[in-house]
């Protein structure tokens, strides 16, 4: 699923703008130099606009897509500046004023290379996913600063129009957006809107724990497959993590979030909640349930947490649906018996599950099989990467278009392929090593 149309028209527009001056500056001037110059003008465009995305502020989720996808066009619009900014200061876009270099010139000089130093270093932590979370997330905070010497470079440093000027107002407009939005992501969290919230009650659905939010004040308005950032101070956890709302929307505000056993922080989280312990709760975001009409739901493990509120929602008429739930055992199944209880109610709703150490695990084939022809239909999924990516590939060899593919996959942070990369050259590395030590023995 890409971005939203309108994200990449107002990427495109805000790039393209300084083309409506610069070709007037040509004239008398090395246009080379100036074409470097706008290549540094887009890199910040980027930069900013990155920034923007990453205040979750209302309206950017309608503007660029849900946040999921959001965020990915503010990863490729990180590489972008990096490209640019590296393609700027290798192109020369030296243009000197009639008096030579200014101090200030200078400083801003020595400010872009550190700026562009800095995004290189900090751009590739961020796309090579096997540098750990919690190191990329306290490097990452520093992106920022090297957008703000990238600004101070691109403000004081000679150029053929002033800051005063049309072209230079706009991309001082520009620099305060990605400085304002810096400046918010950067501030104490208690700046941020959020709703406060306390737990009511926790419930051991399989491998899941349940948690039971109710409001301690103006609830949050969501629809089923959405998810919020969640944070509980009392327990030492006041970092916000993203959890889906496990339960159709209610009209009292109660949420419900089911939190599987992923890794380290949702294991402490399971073990150290109580009743009666405030969260702060930021959203909600995303656009899981946008789907209408004949739906495939396939659900790996916890990934059955939107599922389980969308078929809450369900209504006479709607559908059909037929939901794959793949779990290990049923005794480990999160909402299982609430999903029988709701297929049992709706004849549009059918639930199929898999468990994975008595029929192995369900494949693509098998779905496509039992769904017969995929005309018409929305498959969404919720689940590891891994196997999103065999069950696109296969249903789209089925005819099924990326339209009418949905997924949310618990994860924010994506790279471009550097994991697989990283491991091809270790593996390549170890059986060379191997070989090498084989060799060694059989010579010895
Ligand atoms: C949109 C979305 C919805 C989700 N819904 C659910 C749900 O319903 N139930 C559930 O159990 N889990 C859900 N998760 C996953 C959950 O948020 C992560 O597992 C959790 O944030 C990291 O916890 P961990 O125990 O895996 O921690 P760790 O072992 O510390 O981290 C493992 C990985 O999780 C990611 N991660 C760590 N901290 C954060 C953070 N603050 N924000 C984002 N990612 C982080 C990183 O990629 C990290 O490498 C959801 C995630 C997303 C993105």
């Amino acid at each position: 699923m890409a971005p939203r149309l309108s994200g990449f028209i107002i990427v495109g527009v805000a790039m393209l703008l300084p083309l409506m001056w610069l070709p007037g500056l040509i004239t008398g001037r090395n246009a080379v130099a100036l074409f470097s110059q706008y290549l540094g003008m887009t890199a910040i465009i980027a930069m900013a606009i990155s920034q923007l995305i990453a205040t979750r502020w209302w309206g950017v989720e309608r503007l660029f897509g849900p946040l999921d996808q959001s965020y990915r066009l503010h990863k490729w619009l990180g590489l972008w500046a990096l490209a640019a900014t590296f393609l700027h200061d290798t192109v020369d876009a030296d243009i000197e004023g009639p008096d030579g270099r200014t101090v200030l010139a200078e400083i801003a000089e020595t400010a872009g290379e550190i700026g562009l130093n800095g995004l290189l270093i900090l751009v590739l932590i961020t796309v090579a996913t096997f540098v750990p979370y919690h190191l990329w997330k306290w490097t990452h905070r520093f992106i920022g600063v090297f957008f703000i010497l990238s600004a101070f470079h691109y403000l004081f440093i000679e150029k053929p129009f002033s800051n005063t000027d049309a072209l230079g107002l706009y991309m001082a407009s520009v620099c305060m957006l990605g400085l304002i939005a810096y400046a918010y992501t950067s501030a104490p969290r208690r700046f941020r809107p959020a709703r406060r919230y306390r737990v009511e009650h926790l419930e051991q659905h399989g491998d899941a724990l349940a948690v039971s939010l109710v409001p301690q004040g103006r609830p949050i308005r969501h629809r089923a497959g959405q998810f919020c950032f969640v944070s509980f101070a009392d327990l030492g956890l006041s970092e916000p993590h993203p959890f889906t709302l496990s339960a159709a929307p209610d009209d009292d505000g109660r949420l419900r979030m089911s939190i599987g056993p992923l890794g380290d922080y949702t294991i402490r989280l399971m073990s150290r909640l109580k009743v009666g312990v405030d969260a702060r709760v930021e959203g909600p975001f995303g656009d899981f349930s946008k789907a209408r009409g004949e739906q495939i739901w396939v659900a790996a493990g916890i990934g059955i947490t939107p599922f389980a509120a969308m078929a809450g929602t369900l209504k006479a008429g709607e559908g059909p649906i037929t939901l794959y739930y793949s779990v290990k055992d049923r005794r480990r199944a999160a909402h299982l018996e609430e999903l029988e209880a709701i297929a049992a109610q709706h004849q549009n709703f059918q639930l199929v599950l898999r468990e994975t150490t008595v029929d192995g695990r369900i494949t693509p084939s098998e779905i496509i099989d039992q769904a017969g022809s995929l005309k018409g239909k929305h498959v969404l999924y919720c689940g590891p990467s891994a196997f999103r990516k065999t069950l696109w590939e296969e249903l789209r060899e089925h005819g099924l278009s990326a339209r009418r593919f949905h997924y949310e996959l618990f994860e924010i942070r994506t790279g471009i392929g550097l994991d697989s990369l990283f491991n091809f050259i270790l593996n390549r590395s170890l059986k060379a090593a191997q070989a090498a030590r084989e060799n060694q023995r059989s010579d010895g």
